[in-house]
Order: C-alpha cells, then structure tokens, then sequence
C-alpha cells in the first residue's frame, strides 16, 4: 500500500508532490542514501551537483519524517549548549562547531534562492526566559556569543519585549535577527525537487531492510537492491536495526504541534508584531510561530516515553492558553507530532562506519538548518574532504544506558526531575 504522510497543517498546505516509484529489481549507485529528510536530501543535492549518480530510498513519503512536520524554527547552534561542546572537544573546534551552525543558515537561504524553494521564510528567532535565573541563563549566553564567538544577538527587557509579542508571560528575550522559520514540508518537498532536477534518483514506499557492509555496501529493500560504492544513513529516530551501534547512541522522544484556525490577519499581527519564531528554554519547552496563513502553530508536550500523550489536543490548549490567555476562543485544527532523535549528550552524532557508510543523527530536535550542513559535510568526506566530518566526529557518544529495555523508563525518571526543576526553581 502507498504511505501517506501523517494528517498536519502542513500536509494541508503544501502543493501536492508527485509519488515517486518504489525500488523494484537492482540498481546501482555512487552512493545510496537511506532516507529522504532534510540530511538525506542535502546530502544528495551536494553529491549530484559534484556529479556524482546518487539514489536516495525512502520508507514512506519524501518528508514524511521529522523534517516534514518540524516546528519550522531554524535557529543557529545545535541541540546543546555551545559550552557543552567546547568541554567535549575543546574551545578550537567548538568554535568552528558554531561557525559552520551559521553557515547551515545561510545554506539553507542559498538553496532557497538556488532552487526557488518557497517556504513561507520569515526572518527572526526568540529565545524567551520565564524566570529570573532564566533571565540571568541568557544573558550569559549572549555575552558567550559575543565575546566567544563574535556573534552579535540583541538582549530586549521585559518591555522591549512585549511590544513585539502579547503575552506577559516572558521577562525579556534573546533575539536573533539571522534565524527564523519556515514551512518545513514544502522546504523539504523544495530540495527534493531540486534533487530529482539534478539526476538523483529517489524511491518513496522503499524501506531498507538490511545494509550489507564491505568494499562494495549493499542497500536492500523487501523488492530490490541498491549496489553502491558508499552508503549513507539519514533515518534519523525513525530508523532501526540497520547500523546497531548507531541506535543505542539515540532516543527517539515524542513532540507535538498544533496549528490554530486563522486567526485573520490583524489577529496574527497584534499577537507577534514582528512575525518571529519563539521558544522558551524550560527542558519541556513551548515553541511557537505564525504561518503564512496567519494560524499560530504552537508546539511543545515532549513525550520521553514516546507514547502519545492522552488528550493532546486539551494539553495543547492549555499550554497556549498560558501564553495567551486571549485566545480562550481559538481552536486547533490540527494537532500533530513526530519523533526527535536526542543523544544523551545532546550533540550532534555524525560520522562513519569503517570507510564507506556516513551518518548523521542526535540532531536532539535542532535539525532544520543543521541537517543541511550535515548533508555538505558528508558529501565532502565522501568527495575526499574529511576534515569537517572528523571534527564533528570527535564528540564522544556514549549509549543510552538501561539497554533497549530500560533505557526508555530510565529516561522518563531523568526527565521528570529536570520537568520538577523548571517548575520550581
Ligand atoms: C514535531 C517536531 C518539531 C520539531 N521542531 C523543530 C524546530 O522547530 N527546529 C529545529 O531545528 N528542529 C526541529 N525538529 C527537529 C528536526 O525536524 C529534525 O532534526 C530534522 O528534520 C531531521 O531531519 P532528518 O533528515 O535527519 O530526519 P527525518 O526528516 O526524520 O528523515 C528521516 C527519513 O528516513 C526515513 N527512514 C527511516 N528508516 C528508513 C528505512 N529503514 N528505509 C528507508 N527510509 C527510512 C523516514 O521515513 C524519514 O522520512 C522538530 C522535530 C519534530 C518531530
């Protein structure tokens, strides 16, 4: 049977995109990517413009992943704390770590441009403090970004603030200018068809079932095989059982989104004057942004169980409320979620399996731009130029502990306590 995507605001909005053909007998390729995400796709798109004959195979539908339903907040850095990075691998390669995180945003703007991807891009970002030790958090980091990498961010009052977003909910903001958001699946459907205008060849209903390791990998799905001289993963959570070692260093946890009905324009305009992206920086964190059709889409509710949560529409709509109380009469239409692969240390994980099978993940839900960076860094290794992957490549990733059995309950007690820390302290 033909996948679908899952039912979101943004299936409802994203122009139709041709299904493209299962793998049906053997093919052959310079390389065979697994999974048609943002990672995948990149990869792919770098590949082919080096003229490589790439072939991408995807389980379900292009997008149909995290990259397809994502909050859309393109945001510099990673899934952890810089200074987490710079007690990993020391302050010179943290730095080139959070020069190149600037430089996944300005790939993604150059592919938009290139490819005539229109995705609803809208510049600027918030991060948004809800208690005072917050408020002190961020102003460090923003001297951090400043003096350590000199990178200039704004640092808005209470009142600055509020004059942009209506809800008193925050005490200031760190505002970035050169972040922003976007529709992700028809970003992700962009580069696909950029990819497909190069040459590459893409299977959707194609899940792998075994990659076969050795000079020469092999890719197989239930109706064929790719034969390739490199093989690269990209499934991001949603993949399992193909590279082991790979899924023990993640954990797939649940998060969620609702998009409201229209709020009319003026509506949209009065609640988010600038039409930035916001994110609060509790560990369950709220998130949220205006689409081009003037809907809030309002995301958060992590589930560390990976069970869907009950109730998630009236959980949603509380959370919002907290925010803004003045939307008491507003519905959701749609509420979605999707799976973010967290590393333990919230790091990105890429790298390679012996010498001819790459891979990115641990992109700890802060993939948008860093996913396509992770595509031109693999397609530089596999064209000869190492030297970025072998940075990344020196964070250490321990597995989950508790193994597949209690990794998962390990993991709801450990987040309990740090949901319990934001809540009182
Ligand atoms: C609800 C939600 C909100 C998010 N919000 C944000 C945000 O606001 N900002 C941000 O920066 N990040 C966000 N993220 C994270 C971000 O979306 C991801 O980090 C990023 O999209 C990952 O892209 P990817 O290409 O690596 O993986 P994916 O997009 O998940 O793609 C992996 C693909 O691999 C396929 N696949 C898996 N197994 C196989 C197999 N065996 N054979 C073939 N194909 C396979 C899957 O079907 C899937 O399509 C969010 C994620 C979610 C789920």
């Amino acid at each position: 049977m033909t996948a679908q995507h899952i039912p979101s605001y943004y299936t409802a909005s994203a122009p139709p995109f041709p299904v493209q053909p299962a793998l049906a007998g053997d093919e052959r390729a310079d390389v065979c990517i697994l999974g048609a995400g943002i990672t995948g796709l990149s990869t792919a798109i770098e590949l082919a413009e080096a003229g490589y004959k790439v072939i991408v195979l995807e389980a379900q539908r292009i997008g149909w992943g995290a990259s397809g339903r994502s909050g859309g907040q393109a945001i510099f850095g990673y899934g952890c704390d810089q200074a987490k990075i710079t007690a990993l691998i020391g302050q010179d390669d943290s730095k080139k770590l959070f020069d190149w995180s600037l430089e996944a945003l300005d790939l993604l703007r150059e592919r938009c441009r290139k490819y005539s991807i229109d995705c609803d891009w809208r510049d600027g970002h918030a991060h948004v403090p809800i208690k005072p030790r917050q408020v002190l958090e961020l102003q460090q980091w923003q001297r951090d970004l400043e003096e350590t990498h000199g990178y200039a961010t704004q640092w808005w009052s209470r009142e600055q603030l509020r004059e942009q977003l209506a809800s008193d909910r925050y005490l200031g903001a760190l505002f970035d200018r050169n972040s922003g958001h976007l529709h992700p699946l028809k970003y992700t459907q962009g580069l696909a068809r950029a990819a497909l205008s190069l040459g590459v060849r893409i299977f959707e209903n194609s899940k792998v079932t075994a990659l076969v390791r050795g000079d020469k990998p092999v890719m197989r799905t239930e109706n064929g095989s790719v034969n390739c001289d490199f093989a690269v993963l990209a499934g991001n959570a949603y993949v399992r059982g193909i590279a082991p070692e790979l899924d023990s260093r993640i954990m797939p946890v649940g998060t969620y989104i609702g998009a409201t009905e229209s709020l009319g324009a003026e509506r949209a305009q009065a609640l988010i004057g600038n039409g930035m992206a916001v994110a609060d920086i509790n560990w369950a964190l709220d998130y949220f942004r205006l689409s081009a059709d003037h809907r809030l889409l309002f995301g958060g509710r992590a589930s560390y169980s990976t069970l869907p949560p009950p109730d998630l529409a009236g959980t949603m709509r509380r959370r919002m409320r907290r925010v803004f109380p003045q939307l008491q009469d507003v519905k959701f239409e749609q509420v979605w979620g999707g799976y973010v692969d967290i590393s333990l240390n919230r790091a990105p994980h890429w790298g390679r399996l012996g010498s001819n099978v790459y891979f990115a993940q641990g992109f700890s839900g802060h993939g948008i731009a860093a996913t396509g960076l992770a595509g031109r860094v693999i397609a530089e290794a596999i064209r000869g130029q190492s030297e970025r992957l072998d940075v990344f490549a020196k964070i250490p990733h321990l597995p989950f502990p508790g193994g597949r059995t209690f990794r998962t309950p390990m993991l709801v007690a450990a987040m309990a306590w740090y949901k319990l820390r934001d809540a009182m302290f």
